[in-house]
């Protein structure tokens, strides 16, 4: 699949559900309203979909949310998923998580081929921690990373800087990180959807937050690129460090990747509106009609987003993280 700018798109986001255990206070409300159950892909139409990308040459695949495994019966799609990992198809399948429940299903995971998570923690103190997830409990997330640890499962940290949180933790977070031997990213905080905080008074650039590791590390940029939006530097210690800036510095010329919803919306850019329904081409179980649609989707991909938080109250896209899969 080739996109009108000449970018090969090999990579999928697969979305589970919208649903989560957390209400992490710049994902999403508090009181969030999700989609209504029978909107929802079944397990089995999940699974044909992201079949459909495979046979049209995506190599990898991210499960993600809302919270992927807090999705009843999410082994059983990632087990059947796993036949691509065998037959050789797909490089790749991985999954974006909270770590919440990772402690249960690392084992499962490994089994099933699954090699590298990225799990999003913000804090490593308790209450921090609790008051950005609204209420989830650190030491669930850290018996989750020990168990992917020792299941064989590389782990990928991510945080989200936020200029009141977390700002000052930051560095220790990555060194907690790099002492595991999981790499260590973070993240410039999205205008997408509405929640109660103004995301300009959350956000800060990751400008500001690499000073803060300089503070502590020397730093050498490094000219790693996993075809993703980060960029790399290694602290003097020896440790990754990836940094995503959305809104700072656009990295759309490289981009490799789409997304689907659980109600199988394809968004061909998580900054624009560009959309296309594939959920009833996939239920006219017409296979043929459901490649031309993805065909004709990858047709429109846009070429670049244009986040910015300027101005108090601006929200780019009235569509939340957790809809569209992070
Ligand atoms: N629940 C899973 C998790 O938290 O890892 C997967 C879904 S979550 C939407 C994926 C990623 O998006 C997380 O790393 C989260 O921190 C990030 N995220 C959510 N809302 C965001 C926003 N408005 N700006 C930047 N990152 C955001
Ligand atoms: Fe849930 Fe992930 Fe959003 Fe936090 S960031 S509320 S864990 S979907």
């Amino acid at each position: 699949m080739i996109d009108p700018f000449g970018r090969s798109i090999s990579y999928l986001r697969l979305s589970v559900t919208d649903r989560c255990d957390l209400r992490c206070t710049y994902c999403m409300p508090e009181r969030m309203r999700f989609l209504p159950r029978a909107d929802l892909l079944t397990l089995e139409e999940l699974d044909e979909l992201a079949s459909a990308f495979i046979a049209k040459g995506v190599t990898k695949l991210r499960l993600t949310g809302g919270e992927p495994l807090v999705r009843k019966d999410i082994m059983r799609l990632i087990d059947g998923l796993s036949r691509h990992l065998r037959s050789g198809a797909l490089e790749e399948l991985t999954l974006t998580t909270n770590g919440t429940r990772l402690a249960q299903h690392a084992a499962d995971l490994a089994r099933a081929g699954v090699k590298r998570v990225n799990v999003s923690l913000d804090s490593l103190n308790p209450e921090t921690y609790a008051r950005i997830t609204r209420g989830g409990r650190l030491a669930e997330v850290i018996a989750g990373i020990d168990a992917a640890i020792a299941a064989g499962i590389r782990v990928k940290l991510n945080s989200v800087a936020l200029l009141h949180d977390n700002l000052m933790e930051l560095p220790d977070i990555a060194a907690w990180a790099h002492d595991r031997g999981a790499d260590f990213t973070v993240i410039e905080v999205m205008p997408l959807g509405s929640v109660e905080a103004d995301r300009i008074d959350q956000y800060v650039p990751l400008t500001e937050v690499r000073r803060r590791f300089e503070q502590r590390w020397t730093l050498t940029d490094v000219a790693l690129r996993t075809g993703g939006p980060a960029r790399y530097a290694r602290t003097s210690d020896g440790g990754l460090i990836g940094f995503i800036t959305p809104l700072s510095h656009n990295f759309c010329g490289s981009c490799n990747r789409v997304r689907v919803t659980c109600t199988g919306k394809l968004f061909l850019c998580l900054g624009n509106a560009h959309e296309a329904d594939l959920g009833a081409l996939l239920r006219s179980g017409d296979q043929e009609a459901l490649s031309r649609g993805i065909d004709r989707a990858i047709g429109i991909k846009p070429e670049r987003h244009h986040f910015a938080i300027r101005e108090r109250g601006a929200v780019a896209l009235d569509r939340h993280m957790s809809v569209t899969g992070g």
